[in-house]
């Protein structure tokens, strides 16, 4: 496997984060992510982000790293790109702020660093805060700013990750094809007389040999376990005759995530078990069939849905079809009912119907897809069949 993925444009920088390599854009790319972010923010009448530690920070800096209790933002504005940072966490940020045309207030600790930030925003800005930005500090800033400030969480920086260029299609990409290759090795593992935890655990192990940096969720649901959509993995003991849902999403080198369930049958499934599995598949083909152009997010939900209720299976469809997928895991686009917001080529979302029945199984495909041209483009490769082993 390779992280070479990038064009000289946007060619991956890699560093060391302590938990292995990352990638990141290059500092044009993310100088341009901040500029698009000024430009939005500003047609809304904003005149000043804060952004705090997390996937948006992430996106427009190419890394971030907690601070715990401690004020971390970026301050961004017309006029100013500041990160307000604990001077004792600045080390982490050294690659970040050397890439960047940053300016750093590393602040310690018998300092105010709202204080810092007040000064900047002044006192009749409207500001833009990032929904990551612990209440405990937002509080603290509006006290210090006064009530003439206007505060708005703003949806800017969501809006621009939604859509993916080509280098973060690249990077999703990588990470689709290192899960498939962890599930590729699942099948060896799954036996009768093995807990799901065991299992869980050499599927971390797994993972990590796959580049992938953080675990986020390993579903091992064996039996009646698979029921609940998002059990994750105890101590039952997998038996032959079980439907075992396996369900898999982490960090690719520190940057993008991957997301993927297969269901596999320890041993010939029962005819109703494998019955109801190929609605479920069928339901699967009809959501991805149903990305065109001009088809919003609620409209992919209902073909999935559609599907299992002429099999009378709708009432075991206990969640949305999908989410989409990046510097997060659950990301925007939501593909569910409600949402009336158009799939546009860029985006790229999960498709994961599900069939749950209380105390006897629960099953779910799930891939990756990006839409590309006016179609669902699917950057899973493993097979979409029941797997018996
Ligand atoms: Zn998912
Ligand atoms: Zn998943």
């Amino acid at each position: 496997m390779t992280t070479d993925t990038g064009s000289e444009r946007t060619g991956p920088i890699l560093h060391n984060s302590g938990v292995g390599p990352s990638v990141r854009p290059s500092p044009a790319v993310l100088k341009a992510r901040r500029e698009r972010l000024l430009a939005a923010i500003a047609i809304d009448g904003i005149d000043v982000a804060i952004v705090a530690p997390g996937a948006d920070l992430r996106y427009l800096l190419g890394d971030s790293f907690p601070s715990f209790e401690r004020l971390t933002a970026l301050v961004l504005g017309r006029s100013v790109c500041l990160l307000v940072v604990p001077e004792m966490e600045l080390s982490a940020w050294s690659t970040v702020v050397a890439q960047s045309s940053l300016e750093v207030f590393a602040w310690a600790d018998w300092q105010d660093p709202y204080a810092v930030i007040v000064d900047l925003v002044g006192t009749n800005s409207v500001v833009a805060v990032s929904h990551e930005l612990p209440a405990r500090h937002l509080v603290t800033l509006q006290e210090a700013v006064g009530q003439a400030a206007e505060w708005r969480l703003n949806s800017a920086v969501t809006s621009l990750r939604g859509v993916k260029d080509d280098w973060e299609i690249n990077q999703i990409e990588g990470a689709a094809s290192a899960i498939d290759d962890v599930h590729a090795a699942v099948p060896g593992l799954l036996r009768p007389g093995r807990t799901e935890a065991a299992v869980a655990a050499d599927i971390q192990h797994v993972m990590r040999e796959n580049g992938f940096t953080d675990s986020e969720f390993i579903a091992v649901a064996s039996g009646p376990n698979a029921a609940n959509p998002h059990h994750s993995a105890n101590a039952r003991t997998i038996e032959r005759g079980d439907l075992v849902l396996v369900d898999l999403s982490g960090r690719w080198h520190g940057g993008y995530f991957a997301d993927s369930t297969r269901t596999y049958a320890v041993s010939t499934p029962l005819p109703e078990t494998a019955r109801a599995y190929a609605a479920l598949l069928r339901s699967f083909e009809c959501a991805v069939s149903a990305v065109k152009p001009g088809v919003t997010a609620q409209q992919v939900d209902l073909a999935a849905r559609n599907e299992l209720s002429e099999h009378g299976l709708a009432e075991l469809f206990i969640h949305r079809t999908g989410h989409g997928i990046g510097l997060d895991v659950h990301e925007d686009p939501s593909l569910v009912r409600g949402n009336e917001e158009l799939l546009r080529d860029g985006m790229a979302f999960t498709i994961e119907p599900g069939i749950y029945l209380p105390g006897r199984f629960g099953a779910r495909i799930e891939d990756v897809v990006v839409m590309t041209n006016g179609v669902a483009r699917q950057l899973n490769a493993r097979p979409h069949e029941l797997l018996v082993v």
